[in-house]
């Protein structure tokens, strides 16, 4: 017997006749003779209406009593599956995440998994019941309070039972056929991967890609779950990410073997975008050592989290440099606003603030072992006469920053120059991925 963790995202749940079909899926995994943990999040937009109502009474609501509230969300969807489970005639318990043992560190809104204690999941599974399981909270044992584990986090406690429970695999459902080698509403030749590995996925994943979220991705790899990510609305498989090692399970199926392997592993997986970032070029900054660590120290003091940084050898005026970073758009106003407070300090020039960025990024584990990688993504924009602003690079990733405005035709035009393209135009849900 197998041991299944299935998670349903949002919109999978989003009203009486999703939740029964849903309980339909759960059954017809329970009746295949597998025991069944399922984690639930919060019916459709349930959380970013709770949010909103939070700020309508309180400007700057308390932490404690926003998880209070967040968490109750994920509790209405975990009661209404096990009561359409019972009308279908089965077993089914639902337990809040600190009923389900989910221990978490204590930040309130981002709280961190630290251990699963799955005593009662484990009694209720020998019972003979399907469990179900608020996602996205947990509980901190020091300050005895509930906590949110941060937007989208009912894929991270779903990965988390996986690997508590040492199940077979853990399905992770939304809207969407699986992971794709583009998002297909940008690029409608996408291809829905079959398998991709973890290392890729938390490229993809950081760089833009919303399929899967990345802590439940790393948590996965850390713990060598199985993820399989696939649609609430069709019994096809999606896709399988892969860890380190990890066999392909479709082997173990018996598919045809030629059709696992002996295709040649492509040297890109797929192309993420991601339009969240914006620009901050700080100009004329001395060129002496310690420049960049007292702009930098400002930004660590906000929080900000940098993504590229790109220092020109020397601008205009000799012995100043010119210094950029992207960050999230919604971090950097503070940051510009802070390093032109401290404009005496800091002596630089001039300060641009550009929020009309988009950025492109190529992954995939072939690049390690290929060269000439790159030159077809700048060819590819070049011929189309995209500008590259910024770029970097780690050992399976090349990212380019753009215009806004010609991300969408430079992930077209990239995706078909890798050879991504697919026979067949992807069918489009109106889908959210969640
Ligand atoms: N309900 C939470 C959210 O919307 C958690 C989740 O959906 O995974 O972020
Ligand atoms: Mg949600």
């Amino acid at each position: 017997m197998a041991l299944i963790v299935q998670k349903f995202g949002g919109s999978s749940v989003s009203d009486a006749a999703s939740i029964k079909r849903v309980a339909k899926r759960i059954v017809e995994a329970r009746q295949a003779g597998n025991d069944v943990v399922v984690a639930v999040s919060a019916m459709g937009d349930t959380t970013d209406d709770l949010l909103e109502l939070a700020a309508d009474v309180a400007p700057e609501p308390a932490p404690r009593e926003l998880d209070m509230l967040l968490s109750s969300g994920e509790r209405i969807s975990m009661a209404l599956l096990a009561m359409a489970i019972h009308a279908m005639g089965y077993e089914a318990r639902s337990f809040t995440g600190s009923q389900a043992g989910m221990i978490t560190t204590a930040d309130h809104g981002s709280a961190r998994i630290l251990d699963v204690t799955p005593v009662r999941l484990r009694e209720a599974l020998d019972d003979g019941a399907v469990v179900i399981v608020a996602g996205f909270q947990g509980f901190n044992r020091d300050t005895r309070d509930i906590t949110t584990l941060g937007r989208g986090g009912s894929d991270t406690t779903a990965v988390a039972l996986a690997a508590a429970l040492g199940a077979d695999v853990c399905e992770i459902y939304s809207d969407v056929d699986g992971i794709f080698t583009c998002d297909p509403r940008v690029v409608p030749m996408a291809k829905k991967l079959n398998v991709i590995g973890a290392e890729e996925m938390l490229e993809l994943a950081a760089n833009g890609a919303k399929v899967l979220y990345i802590r439940a991705v790393e948590y996965a790899r850390r713990h060598n779950v199985l993820i399989h990510a696939r649609s609430t609305f069709t019994p096809n498989e999606g896709t399988y990410v892969l860890g380190d090692g990890m066999p392909d399970p479709r082997l173990a199926k018996g598919e045809a073997m030629s059709d696992v392997i002996g295709k040649e592993e492509p040297v890109v997986a797929g192309v993420a975008i991601d339009r969240s970032q914006a620009k901050i070029t700080v100009v004329g900054v001395p060129d002496v050592p310690g420049s960049a660590a007292a702009i930098f120290s400002r930004v660590a003091a906000l929080g900000a989290n940098i993504d590229m940084i790109v220092q020109n050898v020397q601008s205009a005026s000799p012995g100043h440099t010119d210094i950029s970073f992207t960050l999230p758009k919604d971090e950097a106003e503070a940051v510009a606003k802070q390093l032109k407070a401290d404009h005496d300090e800091l002596g630089f020039d001039n300060i641009y603030f550009d929020d009309e960025i988009g950025k492109l990024s190529v992954v995939g584990a072939g690049m390690r072992s290929h060269s000439g990688v790159s030159l077809t993504l700048f060819e590819a924009l070049s011929s189309n006469g995209i500008n590259v602003e910024m770029i970097s690079t780690s050992e399976i990733r090349i990212s380019v920053v753009l215009r806004d405005a010609y991300l969408d035709a430079a992930a077209r035009a990239v995706h078909t120059a890798y050879g991504l393209d697919g026979d067949v135009e992807a069918t489009v849900y109106a889908g959210t991925g969640r």
